[in-house]
This record gives structure tokens, sequence and C-alpha cells, in this order.
């Protein structure tokens, strides 16, 4: 058993926990015996279809202790359903995701004491699945593996939330139609991280994937991005860009929509959500936000995703100038406030809630 570090020195993703799940798969005999054994290095042949042909995808999900002490996942469901989309895009097996999530059930049951106790932290989980046939040559593998591992992590903004400044990206992008932007691969971030290193180069934190000619905005480095207008009556507009095929159906991004339209809809009320939003799923372009920035309608920008939940963002550098973007003295704003809030009480159990899974 490894020793646990204080919870104030955990960095995100380099710890991990004691245990591991592994499930092999032959295009013969199908998927083997699930087996959890203790967290070590595989034993890969170099010439393994992973190594050269980017035959890998993985999942992102965390499990949260509650203050009774129970641990739940958040909407595990969707994991295991963006994983077989995955898993179909670059012809890995597909696998039964009920199945699996009882599998992982039990890797987290097993490792919860890893979870730190002190607020704000959890289990983050990755199931990992890989092409391991030794074969030099392009084709489905027949041989695959699945596995997964977890790592405690703590509250991505421990001293509040601190937005961010982001560099839109004009120079490479991450998606493109009828390519692999809609799918969890490890293909689409290899490619990222120069495009990230040259927006740390430029002084901004993270960069803004943009596409076409029209530049419109995608995602936000890894993560899905919200933009909040103001109407001409007065309401505001949540908009995020539509699931077109470059965009990462995110977890958080289908969360953040379902409960700003029940808001909007009053099947449920948020609280201190304005109550006259709309919702949309539409593209949106940079002349628009920068126009909106200008004339003082641009109420608030930010990124989703399971990382770090709402991310805020203040500007963006785009084409030599600096956009700028409204944010609160707590860093949020009226609409990333109360659903933040929200959402951060389903996951932990403050909130009741169906998207909660006991493990
Ligand atoms: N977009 C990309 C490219 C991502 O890697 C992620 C993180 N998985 C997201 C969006 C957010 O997805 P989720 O809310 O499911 O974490």
């Amino acid at each position: 058993m490894k020793t646990h570090p204080p919870a104030n020195t955990l960095q995100f993703g380099h710890t991990f926990t004691d245990h591991m799940l592994t499930i092999p798969w032959n295009l013969f005999t199908g998927w083997g015996p699930p087996k959890i054994g203790p967290y070590a290095p595989l034993a890969l042949e170099p010439s393994s279809t992973v190594f050269h042909y980017a035959q890998t995808l993985f999942e992102g999900m965390k499990a949260y202790r509650d203050k009774e002490g129970k641990v739940s996942l958040f909407r595990p469901d969707m994991n295991m359903k963006r994983m077989n989309n995955s898993a179909k895009r670059i012809a890995l097996p597909t696998f039964n995701g009920d199945a699996l999530l009882e599998c992982i059930k039990e890797l987290v049951r097993l490792d919860k004491d890893w979870i730190p106790k002190e607020p704000g932290y959890s289990l983050y989980v990755r199931p990992t699945l890989i092409g391991t046939q030794t074969t030099i040559g392009v084709s489905p593998p027949a041989d695959a593996l699945l596995f997964v591992i977890c790592c405690p992590v703590g509250p991505y903004y421990p001293k509040g939330f601190k937005p961010v400044a982001l560099y839109g990206t004009t120079e490479y992008i991450r998606a493109a139609p009828g390519g692999t932007g809609a799918f969890k691969l490890g293909v689409n971030y290899a490619p990222g991280v120069v495009a990230q290193r040259e927006a740390a180069k430029l002084g901004y934190v993270q960069n803004l994937w943009l596409h076409g000619p029209e530049h419109y905005l995608t995602e936000v480095g890894t993560m899905n991005m919200f933009v909040v207008f103001k109407q001409p009556d007065g309401g505001l507009e949540l908009v995020t860009p539509p699931l077109d095929g470059m965009i990462l159906p995110g977890v958080t991004r289908d969360s953040v929509l379902a409960l700003a339209r029940s808001h909007a809809s009053h099947t449920q009320h948020i609280p201190n959500l304005p109550s006259n939003l709309t919702v949309s799923e539409r593209p949106v372009t940079m002349a628009e936000v920068k126009a909106a920035s200008t004339e003082g309608r641009l109420v608030e920008l930010f990124g989703a995703g399971t990382a770090a939940v709402i991310s805020p963002v203040d500007r963006i550098g785009y084409m030599g100038e600096d956009v700028l973007i409204p944010t609160g003295e707590d860093g949020m704003g009226p609409v990333s406030r109360p659903i933040w809030k929200e959402l951060v009480g389903r996951q932990t159990g403050a909130i009741k809630s169906e998207w909660s899974v006991t493990v």
C-alpha cells in the first residue's frame, strides 16, 4: 500500500491509487475476465498498434464523497456511452457499459479511502481502451486492452475562482467536419499541446479553438464553452456551440444545458439564476463576441468540463488585440455562479439528484 500524500500537495493527475482494473479483449474470444490488481506497469510489445497508430481512447469522470461518507459517481452512464462511441469511431471493440460501470464501482469502493476528507476533493477515474495487436499495419486490432486507473484530485480553484485569459488560436485547428473532434480519442490531444504552449508563451492560460474563416468559437483547451449575451429586452441568452461533429459532447456541457433549460422552462427553480433566460445551441463567431464586448452586451464567457467544472474567462487575445469579458468580484458571472452551485451540489451529494450514482 502506498502512503497517501497530504491533500494540499496533490497535483491533478500526478498521484495514483493502489489498484487498477484491466479487461483484455480478443477478436475471436471476446472480452476476457475483468481483473482488479495492484496499480502497476503494463507489459506491451513495442509492435503494439497503440504505439504506432494512436489506437487509444479514454474517459474522465469523478467520484465524490458526501458528508455522510457515501461515494458517488456523476452521470457515469454518459461516460460509458461516449466511450463506446469513441471505440466505434476508431474500430476498437465496444462493450456493455452497465457491466463496465459495475467493475468501475468495485474499483472505486476498494480505493475510496484515497479521496481526501477535505471539501472539494474527489477521485478522478480514467478508463482507457487501447489496441494491443502486435502487428505493423493499419487495421482494426484483433487484440485490445481496457484499463481503469484512479487519481485523488483537489479542487481546481483552491483559493476561489480565478478567471483565465484565452488565446484565440487561428494557426491550428482542433477538429474539422468528418474528423474526430466529437470523440474522446488520444489522437485529438497530442496536437493541441503545441497550440497550448504557444498560447502560454504569449501570456495566455489556455487556447480557444476557432473554426473556419468565420472564426467560430468551438472549445476552450479541453473544455466545452459557453457565452452569455444580454438581449435587447434585458433578458440573457446562454449560448454553446451545437454538437455538429466537431464538439466533444461533454457531460458538464449537457448538465449545464439541462439545468439552464429546466430553469428557463420553469420545470425547476435554480436559486439566483436570472428568470429571463434563453438557452441556445447555435454557432457563435468571434465577430459576434467582439461586437458584444464593445457594445457592453457581453455578460460572461466560461469553459465547462469535469476537471474544473466551470472555468471563467476574462479576456481573449484575438488577432493582435484583447477582447475583454466581464467577471464578478468572485470571478464568476450571473449565469455561471448559480449553475456552478447547483452542479457542485449535485455532484457532491449536498443536493439530491438522480445524476448521482452511489458506488
Ligand atoms: N472537450 C474536450 C476536448 C475535453 O477533453 C473535455 C474533457 N473530457 C470536455 C470537452 C469536457 O467534457 P466533460 O464535461 O465530459 O468532462
